[in-house]
């Protein structure tokens, strides 16, 4: 028996495709060698990295629409500095919702004026600051859609005319959102796509160009789309098991499909949180709590031995909160099943009968 997996990330992919890539890093595609082995330009690899871009957009609904899907390495903290690079020439304005955003701020900073429209830092990032005004003479606008650490998700998004650039690294592919007003989304694969080492970017490359310093190869957008993604050698593994999760999230009915099961999961643990006398939630506003990472606390933490003792006996890993807000989080990913979440709820109801 699997664990029930919590953890923020890495976290929980779906078993039949750690399956199929344990199976690829033995023999690919019958060549009788593995998928770590072969050239990147072979043309079995290829068609990965063709699919795998191909498939990023369709289940964004973004193919045809002048957007480029690339497969980079860096992690999500490149694009911190990538997005600066390639798209501030004067002015950015950021929206400040958690560690990522600031850490975001923090390298747009070294390129030009960073403007912080709003911010929840006051309240240890426990809500979404709303009624902001955006600024017109900006060349872009950045948010994180999802607060990976603190758990809280952005709902709406503020309407600009200035380009709408988006952090989604830990909720993409998880609820339906018209893409087409996001100018470029990133996202590193290691919540709801493949392991770490690849980050996903979707770009409209009608954006680029505009700035006029000088951009390093590797770090210019422009570059990577001219090369197909494949300007230098890209992360074979990552971007293989991301294909395979996009696949396997395509058999399952696309966003639409996995976004019902997701608004079960959290409410079903939400609905805990709330009526279990001996817990409560972390995020100040219910309607900013994240679908992706719930998080709470114990209201005594005189329980937290047993409480700690219960999930753990129960199969239950990567439970436990981020340092810069303690208690707990539980995670619940694309590839993490309703069961799990019973699990834990189960473990919660244990608790209080025992209290
Ligand atoms: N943004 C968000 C929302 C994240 O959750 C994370 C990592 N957990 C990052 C950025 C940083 O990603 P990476 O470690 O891939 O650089």
């Amino acid at each position: 028996m699997k664990k029930h997996n919590f953890s923020a990330g890495p976290c929980i992919l779906p078993q039949e495709v750690l399956k199929k890539a344990s199976e690829a890093v033995v023999n690919f595609n019958n060549l009788d060698l593995s998928l770590v082995e072969i050239s990147h330009r072979s043309k079995d690899f290829v068609s990965v990295m063709e699919n795998a871009r191909a498939l990023a957009l369709e289940h964004l609904g973004l193919q045809n629409k002048g957007y480029q899907a690339l497969f980079l390495q860096g992690g999500a903290s490149t694009e911190f500095l990538m997005v600066a690079y390639n798209l501030l020439q004067d002015k950015a304005a950021y929206l400040n919702t958690g560690t990522w955003s600031s850490k975001a701020i923090k390298e747009a900073g070294l390129f030009g004026e960073v403007v912080e429209i709003a911010s929840s830092k006051d309240q240890n990032f426990n809500y979404i600051p709303k009624g902001y005004t955006i600024p017109t003479d900006i060349d872009y606008f950045h948010c994180t859609s999802n607060n990976t650490i603190f758990g809280t998700q952005l709902n709406t998004f503020p309407e600009t005319s200035a380009p709408l650039i988006c952090d989604m690294s830990s909720d993409i592919f998880s609820r339906q959102l018209d893409f087409s007003k996001f100018d470029l989304i990133y996202a590193g694969a290691q919540k709801n796509m493949g392991p770490a080492g690849t980050t996903l970017v979707v770009v409209k490359e009608d954006i680029l160009g505009k700035v006029s310093r000088t951009i390093p190869s590797m770090l210019d957008y422009k570059v990577h789309i001219g090369k197909d993604s494949m300007f230098n050698t890209p992360a074979v593994f990552p971007v293989y098991v991301s294909m395979l999760t996009l696949e396997w999230l395509k058999e399952k009915g696309g966003i639409t499909a996995i976004e019902k099961i997701n608004n079960q999961k959290a409410t079903l643990l939400y609905t805990e949180i709330d009526r279990n006398p001996l817990f409560k939630g972390f995020v100040a506003t219910k309607e900013d709590r994240s679908k992706m990472n719930a998080t709470f606390n114990l209201v005594d933490e005189a329980h937290k031995e047993t409480f700690d003792k219960l999930w753990t006996e129960a199969g239950i890993n990567g439970l436990n909160g981020h340092r810069s807000v303690g208690g707990y989080r539980a995670s619940m990913y694309n590839a993490l099943p309703l069961e799990s979440v019973q699990v834990l709820v189960d473990v919660m109801q244990e608790l209080e009968r025992g209290a």
